[in-house]
């Protein structure tokens, strides 16, 4: 028989992992916390803890849980009209893309549902640019060691992470991975077959890695010389993550395509893929789509995350806020030498490396009311609300540095 919300939310936490363990398909490593209910960069599980949420949702709820503005917009949406396809226009989807299109400097904008359906969207659109300019014969996409593009086939080829593709084989064709921040390797790896580059300027999964600098345009460089897409994963670095709207603009670089999702709905599901006239001219009527992308409810969400994020005032603070989270975790490094390695990111996206594997410092985090996720294997991954106060970041760095001296 089924139980009834209340009686989740009463239960232990033990129970709800029981029932979880015995219906929910094995395929994630859960923390071990039943969630209920969240408000700004706080979180509290069913027996009622409160955690400071310094993940949020792996770098999606960038406005923090349940955020006013953002909640009413859904709502309002919601009574209004939920899903007609896009057999027809809402307006919702058309405000989004307006509003994309000009934090971007694209001029086109697809929707879909997820980060790796964007990511599909932009390895099509590289394969039909080339059969379109007379090159058939050109259908590799470029991509990196360590990087993460998204679990359908297309995308887990893409991934530069063998862990994530073993077992899956035979993987689609057209995917190498080159040796990230190497431009030369990219040269010499581009050959009549290349039809585009895909790259995370933030390699986020991958331990929170940037390129050396001006890494994205030598890209660009090298991709115009080729005659090839520059398609850049914004999936987690974009809407505002590093402290511009997107994190290709640090090196004001103008890419032929570009895919996001995370933060863009705060939460409610959305991706989106955005590009420039000549390339999207290549996806014409029928060639792509998604039933549910560009759903008026989560184009709502999406608009009221978009008009608060992309302003220069925020943004700045983002930047700032990095920085002082960053000096924060340099200050931990001082005290634990011998347990962290460096501190790295760009604006709020900011990772820990540490000596040894971080799954145990991770669940002292927890004990002491700190959520963090791991990226790879040594480094925990911070990615808070954007709108976060100084003095949770600060109480971020004490739970932090309480966790850090019960590591033995
Ligand atoms: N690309 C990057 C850079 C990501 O970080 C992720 C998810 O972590 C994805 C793609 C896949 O996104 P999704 O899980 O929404 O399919």
């Amino acid at each position: 028989m089924a139980t009834s919300y209340n009686a989740v939310a009463q239960s232990g936490t033990q129970q709800v992992i029981q029932r979880a363990k015995s219906v929910l398909l094995q395929n994630y490593k859960q923390q071990p916390v039943a969630l209920e209910r969240g408000q700004g960069s706080w979180v509290w599980d069913v027996e009622g803890k409160r955690y400071l949420d310094l993940i949020g949702g792996i770098a999606t709820c960038g406005l923090g849980h349940c955020h006013p503005q953002v909640t009413t917009a859904a709502l309002k949406q919601m009574g209004l009209l939920w899903h007609v396809s896009n057999g027809f226009y809402t307006l919702p989807q058309i405000e989004l893309a307006e509003r994309l299109i000009r934090a971007s400097g694209m001029d086109r904008a697809f929707f879909c549902n997820s980060g790796a359906e964007a990511n599909e969207a932009l390895i099509k659109l590289a394969r039909k640019v080339q059969k379109d300019r007379g090159h058939p014969e050109r259908f590799t996409v470029i991509s990196f060691v360590n990087s993460f593009h998204g679990r359908t086939l297309a995308t887990l080829s893409a991934t530069g992470q063998a862990k994530y593709q073993q077992g899956f084989e035979p993987l689609p064709q057209g995917f190498i991975n080159i040796p990230f921040g190497d431009l030369g390797a990219v040269e010499s790896a581009i050959d009549s077959t290349t039809a585009a580059i895909l790259v995370e300027p933030i390699q986020g999964e991958g331990g929170v890695r940037s390129g050396p600098l001006k890494f994205l345009q030598g890209l660009r460089a090298l991709t115009l010389k080729h005659g090839l897409l520059l398609l850049v994963d914004e999936i987690q670095t974009g809407i505002g993550r590093t402290g511009k709207m997107f994190a290709f603009q640090h090196e004001a670089i103008s890419p032929d395509a570009i895919s996001m999702a995370k933060a863009l709905g705060n939460g409610l599901p959305i991706g989106a893929m955005a590009c420039t006239e000549e390339v999207g001219a290549s996806l014409g009527p029928g060639t792509h789509g998604s039933t549910f992308g560009g759903n008026p409810v989560a184009c709502a969400a999406a608009n009221a995350v978009v008009s608060i994020v992309d302003s220069p005032a925020f943004l700045t603070s983002v930047q700032e806020k990095g920085e002082f989270f960053r000096q924060g975790l340099r200050v931990l490094q001082a005290e634990h030498p011998s347990k962290i390695v460096t501190v790295r990111g760009q604006g709020l996206l900011v990772g820990l490396e540490m000596t040894g594997d971080v799954s145990g410092p991770i669940g002292l985090a927890r004990d002491e009311g700190l959520l963090v996720n791991a990226a790879g294997e040594k480094t925990v991954r911070f990615a808070p609300p954007l709108n976060i106060s100084y003095n949770e970041l600060e109480e971020g760095l004490a739970l932090l540095g309480r966790a850090l001296r019960r590591v033995a």
